[in-house]
């Protein structure tokens, strides 16, 4: 039988465990997912791309179905390359699934064969966000609750 390949892109600006959440329940139902660090020239990112590449490795670093790969360019290219099957996004509000909807409509025209599939992380995590962590960092307050823990980022 074929294999079930997933693809997990996002910006992970930094990695929070609402993103591990989802990410964990996305790998539950594939074979092999990759989680996709975007680097996108034209979006400005706190973190670079190797930092943030960086800390995903390390949080999935006893997952051995999860791998971790920068890509650049179309989602649907990257999903295309690694032979994936699905596109996993994770939802916190409607306002996501508003925005998620019009990206995953808009990739099902490029490429019929990938289908995106939205996830909830565990409501105790719904309102985490990578900017909420950076809003964190910028104050210099505490972001042990909201990164994993086998993260350290310490960065002003
Ligand atoms: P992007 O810039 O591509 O939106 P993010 O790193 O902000 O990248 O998010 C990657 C994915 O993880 C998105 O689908 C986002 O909705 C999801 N996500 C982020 N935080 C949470 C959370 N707390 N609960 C559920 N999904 C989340």
């Amino acid at each position: 039988m074929k294999n079930k390949i997933g693809i997990f892109p996002g910006s992970f600006d930094p990695i929070t465990v609402g993103h591990k959440d989802v990410i964990l329940k996305a790998a539950e139902l594939v074979d092999r997912l990759i989680v996709g660090i975007g680097f996108n020239s034209t979006k400005k990112h706190h973190f670079t791309i190797d930092e943030r590449e960086k800390w995903v490795k390390k949080t999935f670093i006893n997952h051995s179905a999860i791998l971790v790969k920068k890509y650049e360019g179309l989602t649907v290219d990257f999903a295309r390359k690694e032979n994936a099957q699905f596109i996993f996004r994770g939802l916190r509000s409607s306002l996501d699934f508003e925005y998620e909807k019009q990206i995953a409509e808009s990739n099902n025209i490029i490429n019929k064969k990938i289908e995106t599939i939205f996830l909830l992380a565990h409501n105790k995590y719904a309102m985490i966000s990578s900017s909420i962590v950076r809003e964190i960092i910028k104050n210099k307050g505490n972001i042990d609750e909201f990164v994993p823990i086998d993260i350290n980022i310490s960065r002003p």
